[in-house]
């Protein structure tokens, strides 16, 4: 099937209040180009250097979405016009990304990644830390900042009762905190695992393969 019949087959099959993320790394623009003129305007990436370049390239209504670990030097390049990170996985990086946008008078939206698989591949905060940054309101220090909820990846394994558990423990997070911090996005679910993911509460999907294809 084609990128357009993927992204038109997928849609139909998930709630209208969830977003799908094309997640386009390693794709060529001209890919883009087709999810574009078929009407689709929320693309992923997790290089900075490719985020940039394909935010050049191509139409400016496109809402980027950096979803990939991101270092505190580079959240320079793309204060200005992402529309939404995913992945801040440290305070540091919050103290950045707040000092960008107070320079350009630009509040940045960001998710809180949480690492909810206990791999020691994976980054962000572990449960505990995510409860003490939000408890004790440090988040709200930051006025360029605006919090707007969590992400996570489950761990790559076959076993959906694992995946289920570990966004099961997200979910619960968001409830636990989405009243006090007006949290509205829970970021959460893969071409593998996204149906898990909307059961368990997920209103933003992050989908490479199963719109474009297999990565190399
Ligand atoms: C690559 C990536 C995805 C998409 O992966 P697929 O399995 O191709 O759907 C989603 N989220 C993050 C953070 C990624 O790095």
């Amino acid at each position: 099937m084609s990128i357009s019949e993927n992204l038109k087959k997928i849609k139909k099959s998930i709630p209208e209040k969830v977003l799908l993320v094309a997640v386009s790394k390693t794709k060529p623009v001209n890919d883009l180009k087709i999810a574009y003129r078929s009407g689709h305007l929320d693309f992923g990436e997790n290089k900075i250097q490719e985020l940039i370049l394909k935010h050049e390239t191509l139409p400016k209504n496109i809402r980027w979405h950096m979803i990939g670990h991101l270092q505190s030097n580079k959240v320079k390049y793309i204060a200005s016009f992402v529309y939404l990170i995913h992945s801040v996985d440290s305070l540091k990086l919050i103290k950045e990304i707040n000092k960008q946008g107070e320079k350009i008078n630009r509040v940045i939206n960001i998710l809180l990644q949480v690492d909810i698989s206990n791999d020691s591949t994976k980054y962000g905060f572990s449960l505990n830390e995510i409860n003490k940054l939000l408890s004790d309101n440090i988040i709200n220090n930051f006025n360029f900042v605006s919090l707007n909820g969590f992400m996570g990846m489950a761990s790559f394994t076959s076993n959906f009762n694992i995946i289920e558990n570990q966004f099961k423990s997200l979910s619960d997070l968001f409830e636990k905190h989405k009243s006090n911090h007006s949290l509205t996005m829970l970021s959460m679910g893969m071409s593998g695992d996204y149906k898990i993911a909307i059961k368990n509460n997920s209103n933003i999907i992050r989908l490479g393969s199963n719109i474009f294809g297999k990565r190399n």
